[in-house]
C-alpha cells in the first residue's frame, strides 16, 4: 500500500507533542509523501522550515486561506512576494521547495463579511499560480458558483490543482472536472455514515481525477471520527473508496499517488 496525503496541517499546535511520531506512523502506513498547505504568512514560514527538515517527504505550499482574509489582505499578500519574486535566486533555496499555492479559495459558510476581499485575494493567488506554474490547493465552501466563475477566466492559463475536501453532489463534481488538470480531493467525509460520496464518486469521478487527503487535524474518518486526524488514517479512506469503486485498495493508493505525482510534477520514491 502506498499513498500521498495531499493536505495535512502538520505545523499546527495539535501536533506539537508528537509531530515526528505522526510522520513515522504515516510512513509505516504507506505514505510516500505528505503535502502541507499554509493558511497565512506565519504558517507558510513554519511549513517551509518543517519541510526543509524532511526533504523529499514533506512538501510545502504557501498561501492565504479565505477565512484568514481580512481588510488588510493586500498588505498580507504583498508580504508573500519573496516566495515568488525570487523564485530562482533565493540564497536559502526556500522557494524551490514550494510545490503549490494553498490553501486558497472562498468560504462563505460563516459569513460574507469579507466577500469582496476574499474574491480579490483568491484572484491574486490564482494569478500567482499562472505566473509560477505552481498548482492550486483550493478550499471552497458555500461558494462553488463564485469560484467557478472566477476560475473560468483563467482556465486556459492555469497549471492545474486540487479541489480540496470535496463533499458536493454529482452535478458539482462534473462542473469541477471540466477544469483540465484539476483533481478532486477526498478525505474523511467519504467515510461518514450519511455521506453520499460513496455512491456519487464512482459514477462521475474517474479514478485518474482523484487524490487523497486528511485535512488533519480535522475531519478524521470513521472509525476515528471526532478524534485528532493524522495521515496514517488515510487507510480508512482508501478502504472505503476501494469498496465503492469496486477495486483493490492497492489500486486506489497507486492511482491516486500517480495522479498527485503528475499534477504536482514530483518524483515519488517507491519503497
Ligand atoms: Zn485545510
Amino acid at each position: 500500500m502506498q499513498f500521498i496525503d495531499t493536505h495535512i496541517h502538520l505545523d499546527g499546535e495539535e501536533f506539537d507533542v508528537d509531530r515526528q511520531q505522526v510522520i513515522d506512523r504515516a510512513r509505516e502506513a504507506g505514505a510516500v509523501a505528505m503535502f502541507l498547505p499554509a493558511i497565512d504568512l506565519p504558517s507558510s514560514y513554519r511549513i517551509l522550515q518543517l519541510c526543509q527538515q524532511h526533504l523529499g517527504f514533506l512538501y510545502p505550499m504557501v498561501g492565504l486561506h479565505p477565512e484568514e482574509v481580512k481588510s488588510d489582505y493586500r498588505d498580507v499578500l504583498a508580504a508573500f512576494k519573496p516566495f515568488f519574486s525570487s523564485f530562482t535566486n533565493d540564497p536559502l533555496q526556500l522557494p524551490s521547495l514550494i510545490i503549490g499555492i494553498g490553501e486558497v479559495g472562498l468560504d462563505f459558510y460563516w459569513s460574507r463579511e469579507y466577500e469582496k476581499e476574499q474574491l480579490e485575494a483568491f484572484e491574486t493567488q490564482v494569478q500567482w499560480s499562472v505566473e509560477t506554474r505552481l498548482p492550486l490547493m483550493i478550499h471552497c465552501r458555500k461558494a462553488q458558483n463564485e469560484m467557478v466563475r472566477l476560475l473560468r477566466r483563467y482556465e486556459r492559463e492555469l497549471p492545474g490543482g486540487v479541489f480540496h475536501c470535496f463533499t458536493g453532489n454529482a452535478h458539482e463534481a462534473e462542473e469541477l472536472l471540466q477544469f483540465e488538470n484539476f483533481c478532486i480531493g477526498i478525505g474523511g467525509v467519504s467515510t461518514f455514515k450519511k455521506s453520499h460520496l460513496p455512491e456519487v464518486l464512482p459514477n462521475v469521478v474517474p479514478l485518474n481525477r482523484l487524490v487523497l487527503e486528511t485535512d488533519a487535524p480535522y475531519m478524521a474518518p470513521v472509525p476515528m471520527r471526532g478524534q485528532r486526524n493524522e495521515s496514517a488514517y488515510i487507510t480508512y479512506i482508501i478502504e472505503k473508496l476501494a469498496e465503492s469503486y469496486g477495486v483493490a485498495p492497492d489500486e486506489i493508493g497507486h492511482q491516486t499517488t500517480e495522479n498527485v505525482a503528475q499534477l504536482f510534477g514530483i518524483t515519488i520514491k517507491e519503497h
